[in-house]
């Protein structure tokens, strides 16, 4: 059964942090709204401090004491698919590629705002919920003004129908279906076009630039279509919309 069956109690949230100022900030922060906080100040507390199907999400800080937020993401994904958001500080090398790869959901820069560390963590979760509930595919797919129904091949954005090409439909289904999560170029290109992939790599920005002028309304300038530099795009969940 997932956690999130268990209605009415608060999301747990475990926050691997060790830097103290930060981490009472941000627990004050989140039990603000509305989420029950552990804390842990190093790797090797938060492996002790995770317990499979007791925790909803997890805020991991990659620079830790004893053990590296690496590899505690590492550890953690060997025994659990809870929804991981990374935490670096600015300036840090990072390579989220990686850290994708071993299967991270999502990733903040400090310092951020505790809104959008928020939003963050709504988004893993939604996500997370919408997959446990859907045994098969969705057929429809709603986010924000666009609108994919999957059957009849159909996006309609504020109502109105745009046009897409096979490749621009794939792409978009797939940054939908994974709302507010990173997907890396190879990902993106593995799942749209596998190995019919012939073009250079500037293939793929062709179809987002494409995709982006038929659903955003400043396409220079994107709020759903968002560019993860070096990395991929994200489907941004967590703007709001009207
Ligand atoms: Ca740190």
């Amino acid at each position: 059964m997932s956690p999130h069956a268990d209605a009415g109690r608060r999301t747990r949230v475990l926050v691997v942090e060790d830097e103290e100022s930060f981490v009472d900030a941000l627990t004050i922060g989140l039990q603000r709204e509305g989420f029950d906080v552990t804390a842990a100040r190093d790797g090797v507390e938060a492996l002790s401090a995770f317990r499979p199907g007791d925790c909803d999400v997890v805020l991991l800080d990659l620079m830790l004491p004893r053990l590296s937020g690496l590899d505690v993401l590492r550890s953690l994904r060997e025994v659990s698919d809870v929804p991981i958001i990374i935490v670096s500080a600015k300036g840090e090398e990072v390579d989220m590629v990686l850290l994708l790869e071993i299967g991270a959901d999502d990733y903040v820069t400090k310092p951020y705002r505790l809104r959008e560390l928020v939003a963050r963590i709504r988004a893993v979760l939604r996500r997370r919920e919408a997959h446990d509930d859907s045994g098969d595919e969705a057929s429809l797919i709603e986010r924000g003004p666009i609108r994919l129904d999957i059957d009849a091949r159909r996006c309609f954005v504020a109502g109105d129908e745009v046009k897409l090409r096979k490749k621009e439909f794939a792409l978009l289904h797939l940054l939908l279906e994974n709302p507010g999560r990173v997907l890396t170029r190879e990902v993106l290109i593995d799942r749209v076009w596998g190995s019919d992939y012939v073009g250079d790599t500037k293939t793929l920005d062709v179809h987002i630039k494409r995709l982006r002028a038929l659903i955003e309304r400043n396409p220079k300038s994107p709020e759903f279509i968002t560019t993860v530099r070096g990395v991929g795009y994200r489907f941004e969940a967590t703007k709001p919309v009207g």
